[in-house]
């Protein structure tokens, strides 16, 4: 269409067919295409615009607020808030990736300044506890399960008991999976919802079935009322596009997506920013909501400010600055934030390349004295970012970590760091 000298109907039924080609390999929804294409055509009335109406601008315009209210699958009624002990119950089949956004979403919240605990309350799978023992050791949020015991009920309601008593306020429960939806799994739900009382169930669903997900999302949202769900394998997989729009079609609230297999791997689902990011167009609200998070927990200026004013930049700071990096979460993520430098400018791996790199200098810094002299020259370059960011960040620090005062370093130093 940009290439196009005149916007005319041929114009706009090539690119209306262009996307919907694409929609359908996404495996959206048939039905939802169709209703997507009628309503932009019926939007875009190139007749009745006055002469000098920006064409192009109205039909993106058109498209953009289609795919939002396509994906819109509306707001949860419940959200967990501090300071009263919140139960989550999680359900979904087996493999969906349950386990793993249990933790994840035990992460996300303790970020936000909730104290998480998890329970293990899946007894049908062998290593379900060992693994989720695993996760939460790692990302070091209390557990409860056991090896021996084999009543979910009765373990989902010790754990949650134990936890209220140690004033935990968002109680984490796994549930058991099936390979498929069968009266049994809904049946052991419907017994631990009971026994727990959870305020918000959350289905965990594989974003890579497609638009299969509306027949799952509808059967779990009856049998477990499924208050809010989380699609998972966002990354890498054609059909998540499809999953994501199966489930609003169903109108069950999607509150986040995993992307990967690591913790840091699961982005809140909100899908005004979504589609912008989606589309190539940034979200810049969010970038400064993830630095106020980050840098500002407390709405006080980063002390680096004054003293970049002041004009001293030690490795502390350039160590700290790091740090709120690696917290902010996967290089892509935030880039993708940044309109006009999509995800893309990234090239998949260099962006975890880049992260290890960060991760390198920070161990050299550890290895380092608080005070010292000798001056280093960095140069991070487009060896972390891909080759059309041109960017090279050149900066000169002094060594060791507090150190001011330029000087060269010294053998004895460098071989210490190293060593
Ligand atoms: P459960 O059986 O539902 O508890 O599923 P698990 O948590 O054991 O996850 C099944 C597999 O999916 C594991 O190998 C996870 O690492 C993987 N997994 C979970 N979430 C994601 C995701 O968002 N992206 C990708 N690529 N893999 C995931």
């Amino acid at each position: 269409m940009s290439n196009a000298t005149v916007v005319d109907e041929k114009v706009l039924a090539d690119c209306l067919n262009e996307i919907c080609r694409a929609f359908l390999q996404a495996d959206v929804r048939f039905e939802t295409v169709r209703d997507v294409k009628a309503n932009i055509k019926r939007i875009v009335n190139l007749d009745a615009l006055a002469a000098g109406t920006n064409k192009r601008r109205i039909i993106q315009q058109a498209v953009v607020d289609e795919i939002r209210r396509m994906l819109d699958p509306g707001k949860p009624s419940f959200t967990p808030s501090k300071g009263k002990p919140n139960v989550v119950m999680f359900v979904g089949l087996q493999g969906s990736g349950k386990t793993t956004t249990c933790t994840k979403y035990a992460d996300y919240h303790r970020r936000k300044g909730f104290n998480p605990a998890l329970v293990c309350a899946d007894t049908f799978r062998a290593g379900a506890f060992d693994q989720l023992k695993q996760n939460a050791t790692k990302a070091k949020i209390p557990f409860y399960g056991s090896y021996t015991e084999s009543d979910p009920v009765k373990i989902a309601v010790e754990g949650v008991d134990m936890f209220r008593k140690e004033k935990c306020d968002l109680i984490i429960v796994d549930t058991s999976g099936r390979h498929k939806q069968e009266a049994a799994l809904f049946k052991e739900m419907r017994q631990v919802s009971e026994a727990t009382k959870p305020d918000l169930v959350i289905f965990v669903m594989d974003g890579s079935i497609g638009q299969a997900a509306f027949d799952q999302a509808q059967a779990f949202k009856q049998s477990a009322s499924v208050g809010a769900v989380i699609v998972t394998k966002m990354d890498g997989h054609a059909k998540g596009g499809g999953a994501l729009s199966a489930v609003a079609a169903t109108i069950c609230p999607v509150i986040f997506i995993g992307t990967g297999e690591h913790i840091p791997d699961f982005e809140v689902f909100e899908v005004n920013p979504f589609v912008s990011r989606l589309l190539g167009m940034g979200d810049l609200s969010g970038l400064v909501n993830k630095i106020h998070e980050v840098i500002m927990p407390n709405n006080q200026p980063p002390k680096i400010v004054p003293q970049l004013v002041e004009g001293t930049f030690t490795l502390r700071l350039l160590y700290e600055m790091f740090q709120s990096l690696q917290s902010m979460g996967p290089l892509g993520q935030i880039v993708s934030m940044i309109p006009g430098f999509s995800a893309q400018f990234i090239e998949k791996g260099k962006e975890k390349e880049g992260q290890a790199k960060i991760k390198r200098y920070m161990t050299m810094m550890d290895s380092m004295t608080d005070a010292g002299e000798p001056v280093l020259h960095f140069l991070l370059g487009n060896h972390s970012l891909d080759r059309h960011c041109e960017t090279h960040f050149s900066l000169t620090v002094y060594l060791e970590l507090d150190g001011t005062n330029p000087k060269l370093m010294n053998q004895s130093r460098i071989n210490r760091i190293a060593r």
